[in-house]
């Protein structure tokens, strides 16, 4: 019977100890590649890369119409121009259309929603809306502010980390 306890316990210690390193093996693999990526607040981390959401209102872009580009904040790929952004009023920086190519869109889990991620980092952005007659596009990105960086028309871009 003590045997028997012991054999238990040893392949119960053996499954935790394989189990702890196939973690850690997977956290390496994502540490290796965030680590060349711009470094971000908790914050931004928290909306970028685990899908989270800033209040309406509390971002530094909602109410922002300077001329210029809106880059990711992870990666610094172009995502959106300020000619495209407008006034939602939804607390959020809204744009009716992105830079071709830049932003991909896919549908959430619930089904309902389809979210808005950086195509070159896969940083999630927020939500696009269609059909609520806002702008001629008839489009709206609804964007969080951490997870875009302006970048004003007479400042160069900064390079996009690939
Ligand atoms: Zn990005």
């Amino acid at each position: 019977m003590l045997k028997f306890q012991f054999i238990s316990f040893f392949a119960a210690s053996m499954f935790i100890l394989t189990a702890g390193t196939g973690c850690a093996q997977e956290d390496k693999k994502k540490d290796k590649k965030m680590a060349k990526y711009n470094k971000l607040t908790s914050e931004q981390d928290r909306i970028l890369n685990k899908k989270g959401t800033e209040w309406a209102f509390s971002g530094e872009y909602w109410d922002h119409f300077e001329t210029g580009t809106y880059v990711c904040r992870q990666c610094n790929a172009p995502l959106y121009k300020s000619n495209d952004k407008f006034d939602s009023h939804c607390g959020w920086p809204s744009f009716d259309d992105e830079i071709p190519g830049a932003v991909h869109r896919s549908v959430d889990a619930d089904g309902r929603r389809t979210e808005i991620t950086c195509v070159n980092c896969g940083g999630h952005l927020g939500h696009v809306f269609l059909g609520e007659q806002l702008t001629e596009k008839d489009t709206r990105h609804c964007v969080n502010s951490a997870s875009i960086q302006f970048i004003s028309a007479d400042s160069s871009l900064p390079d996009m980390i690939k």
